[in-house]
């Protein structure tokens, strides 16, 4: 029986997770669940998996999932106490499924108790990629990842020798603006960019596709992850999503990793490494597929694969920087503040504001540095939104 914790349990991994979990009542048992506003989503899932402890993030909800679990025996916390409460439990297994830096503390916490870490949330890899591998590391945990390019990359190196690795392909599908024309993208709205032509996902990491940023968070991701050099990770826009990723090795081997655009694979693969086990996703029928594209990315478009390269040159606290502002750019643009062509702009110059001031190139291995640069950058990224707001009004 392995006692799994899941953080984020109402978003779209969350639910996936939930519901390979549930499946399997005999081999799981669930320690602890934690949500945000939807409260009874959460108890829901929290009786269904019959869990010891829900936690909602937002204090002033706790009486409310109080009443909703009531009678259910699930003990109930709320706020930054109850989330930590929850990362604290013992666990074995833990999912980070938090959207945004809130997910790197819980994460942190799990990986000091030596738990196993399915890794959803890219943000904190991004910020405190170094923080977090070697507190896994001094800790003898596991960071097991949980996106569908990285876990594909993790599976096609089961068995290797990472020194004949000579390059990685991630592929992305373009978003949902791949077609418009340039022009058009300017007076794209959210509600345009959070459809995906490909996978169901939360709201922000679908307009984060949109505008590749997602995409560029990967490339940190994989550079954290697997210790590659910057310059042996390449992109390719895939529309059909099918091949996650490719592992190109020094004999020119390029081993292709395929399935379903389904998170439930890469969190299954996650949930029961190192054994694969059987898995409710849709099998791949090449045949009926027929073909698969593959293009190069246009810079002009997606400019924030190159704030992805800047970013993985400089490292020290530029992720953290980086992740900061793209969050704050990604809330102006849902706020209407900004345009869709906007928020790299604002990525671009708290990046130039910040290379000014000291603590930029500071290692990534403090949390306190960490955070402190996370608050800066969001100040810097709100200069950055207002200067941009007046001139438009100019
Ligand atoms: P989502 O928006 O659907 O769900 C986010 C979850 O986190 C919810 O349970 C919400 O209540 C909780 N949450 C949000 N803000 C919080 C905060 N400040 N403190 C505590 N809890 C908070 O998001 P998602 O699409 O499931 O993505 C989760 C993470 O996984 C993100 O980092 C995303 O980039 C990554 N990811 C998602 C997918 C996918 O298919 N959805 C694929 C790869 C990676
Ligand atoms: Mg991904």
């Amino acid at each position: 029986m392995r006692r799994v914790t899941i953080f984020g349990a109402t978003g779209s991994i969350g639910e996936n997770t939930v519901d390979l979990i549930s499946r399997r009542p005999a081999d799981f048992h669930a320690v602890a669940l934690t949500g945000g506003h939807n409260i009874a989503r959460l108890a829901e899932q929290a009786r269904r998996l019959n869990a010891e402890l829900a936690v909602t993030c937002h204090a002033e909800l706790y009486t409310e999932l109080k009443a909703a679990l009531s009678g259910s025996g699930v003990a109930v916390a709320a706020g930054t106490q109850g989330m930590a409460e929850a990362a604290a439990r013992p666990a074995d297994w833990m999912m980070s499924a938090i959207v945004g830096a809130a997910g790197l503390q819980p994460g942190l916490t799990a990986l000091e108790q030596g738990t196993t870490l399915a890794l959803a949330n890219k943000e904190s890899l991004v910020a405190a990629g170094p923080l977090l591998m070697s507190a896994a590391a001094a800790n003898g945990a596991r960071v097991l990842p949980v996106d569908s390019e990285h876990s594909a990359i993790f599976q096609a190196l089961v068995g290797e020798d990472p020194a004949a690795v000579e390059r990685i392909v991630i592929t992305a599908s373009g978003g949902a603006f791949r077609d418009w024309p340039l022009k058009a993208l300017a007076l794209a709205t959210p509600e345009q960019a959070a459809t995906h032509p490909n996978w169901a996902m939360g709201q922000r990491i679908t307009i984060d596709s949109a505008s590749m940023f997602n995409k560029a968070m990967e490339l940190i991701e994989v550079k954290e992850f697997f210790g590659i050099s910057p310059d042996s990770i390449e992109v390719l826009v895939h529309p059909e999503s099918l091949v996650h990723a490719m592992v190109g090795f020094r004999d020119g081997a390029l081993m292709a990793h395929l399935g379903p655009p389904d998170m439930r694979h890469a969190i299954g693969y996650a949930l029961n490494w190192p054994e694969r086990a059987e898995l409710p996703v849709a099998r791949l029928d090449l045949a009926k597929i027929g073909r698969l594209n593959f293009t190069a990315p246009d810079p002009a478009r997606y400019p924030a694969l190159d704030l992805a390269r800047r970013v993985m040159r400089s490292g020290g606290l530029a992720g953290a920087a980086f992740n900061a502002a793209k969050e704050h750019a990604l809330d102006a643009f849902i706020g209407g503040r900004i345009g869709f062509l906007q928020m790299a702009g604002v990525v671009e110059r708290t990046l130039d504001t910040l290379s000014g001031e000291s603590g930029l190139e500071d290692a990534a291995n403090d949390l306190d540095k960490i955070l402190a640069m996370d608050r800066l950058a969001r100040v810097r990224a709100g200069e950055a939104i207002t200067k941009q707001e007046e001139r438009k009004l100019g």
